[in-house]
């Protein structure tokens, strides 16, 4: 089995298969681990938990599971009211099976975090400096090309690479991407007893919160680590190296998509510091608290990031090629699902391809019934995303 990005999906899947001993190799075109800062904080609720449940080691599943942050239910709507910030209104979490028009109660979790817990046991299982171009079908199986000029072959190829994904556009070339319009400058913020003074944290909780700022948007959302991850994974996992150690504050700016001269931020060279330099001058006239937050953020980490949707696309016949999360469902962050229904695929694709190796299934078929569902739900939530989007901060 060929997987085409280590992001949260392609490494759940992979643990999954070689869990059960199914032989599986993941491409990831980054050249190493820590190349990029991973992104801050995620929610994560009851699909991305139980898929994290059913494919990774029991004991790296723990190390997770007890350094989530505390439970998020609501969105809280703050304002400045008269020089102090106050919560303006709160909206609960009301999603469900077969809701995917609300956000689903979950837990924050840590990119950086899981991302590092991924990649622990799948030594020479990942692959990294592979950016996969094109592939081929066989007779039987499929064969992938790399930028770097070499091969290799698979029975089956599942596209993981995210929203920008070369197999998709080869397979389904009529599947198509389409920029929001939103633009997100993100940063991260250590949590340091001057910020703390302030209250804001104790006003946040552990809830996402928006912020108006006039012409620019504001997210704020705290990751406090339920147990810090050097003990957690001390006591769980010895041996592997947390990453995140420190509790931070993630924030995003929504800037409208010409503010900052677009085409040069989107760029990869641009660094963390200059997307910082530009975020600091839209919190100018904010409140001391918010202008805080900009100003002590680890400027290395901040990063810019033009959000794209997949449009949804009738069924295909299936091959030797399938897709996972935003490589053929991506959606905006508004509903947190993206990385959620991204986990669940893994884990329902894990269950069909362990089916093929045992002999219980044909791998079409496999391939058939993972993408019906995948189809159904994956869509629906980009939809449901792209409806919610017009009214993203005034929620
Ligand atoms: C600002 C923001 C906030 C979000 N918040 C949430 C949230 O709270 N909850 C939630 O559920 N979702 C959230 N999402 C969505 C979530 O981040 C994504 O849906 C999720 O990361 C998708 O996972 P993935 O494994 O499909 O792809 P990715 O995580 O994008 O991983 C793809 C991997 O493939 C690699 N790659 C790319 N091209 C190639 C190639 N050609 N060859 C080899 N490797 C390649 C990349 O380097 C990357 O490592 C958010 C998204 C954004 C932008």
């Amino acid at each position: 089995m060929i997987v085409a990005g280590a992001g949260l999906g392609g490494l759940t899947l992979a643990h999954g298969l070689h869990r059960a001993s199914v032989d599986v190799m993941v491409y990831e075109r980054d050249q190493g681990p820590a190349v990029r800062a991973q992104g801050a904080r995620f929610h994560i609720d009851d699909r991305g938990i139980r898929a994290l449940r059913a494919c990774l080691p029991p004991a790296q599943f723990e190390l997770f599971h007890a350094t989530l942050g505390g439970s998020s239910d609501k969105i809280l709507v703050v304002g400045d009211v008269d020089g102090r910030l106050e919560i303006l209104g709160s909206n609960s979490f009301t999603g469900a099976e077969g809701r995917p028009d609300q956000v689903r109660s979950g837990r924050p979790a840590s990119r950086r975090l899981l991302r590092q817990i991924l990649l622990h046991g799948l030594e020479g299982h990942v692959e990294f400096g592979k950016e996969v171009v094109r592939h081929e079908r066989l007779h039987q199986g499929v064969r992938v090309y790399f930028a770097d000029g070499t091969r290799a072959e698979a029975d089956l190829l599942v596209a993981a690479e995210g929203v920008g994904s070369a197999v998709r556009r080869q397979y389904l070339p009529h599947a198509e991407v389409v920029d929001t319009g939103v633009r997100w400058l993100g940063g991260k913020t250590p949590i340091t007893p001057g910020l703390r003074q302030t209250g804001l944290l104790a006003l946040l909780g552990s809830s996402f919160t928006i912020t108006d700022l006039g012409e620019v948007g504001m997210v704020l959302a705290a990751m406090r680590f339920s147990e810090p991850p050097v003990q957690a994974a001390a006591r769980l996992v010895p041996g592997l190296d947390p990453g995140d150690i420190d509790d931070f504050l993630m924030w995003a700016l929504i800037p409208p998509r010409e503010m900052l001269g677009d085409a040069a931020l989107a760029s990869h060279t641009v660094s963390g510091e200059r997307l910082w330099r530009q975020a600091r001058p839209l919190v100018e006239e904010a409140h001391p608290s918010l202008r805080l937050v900009v100003e002590q953020a680890w400027p290395e980490q901040t990063y810019y990031l033009p959000l794209a949707a997949s449009i949804p696309v009738a069924a295909w016949q299936p091959g030797p090629v399938t897709l996972l999360g935003d490589a053929i469902h991506a959606m905006p962050p508004n509903r947190g699902s993206g990385a959620n229904t991204a986990l669940q695929d893994a884990e329902r694709l894990c269950a069909r391809l362990i089916d093929v190796d045992r002999g219980e299934r044909d791998l079409l078929e496999a391939v058939a019934a993972y993408e019906k569902d995948m189809r159904r739900d994956g869509f629906e939530a980009v939809n449901a995303s792209m409806e919610a989007l017009s009214g993203f901060l005034k929620d």
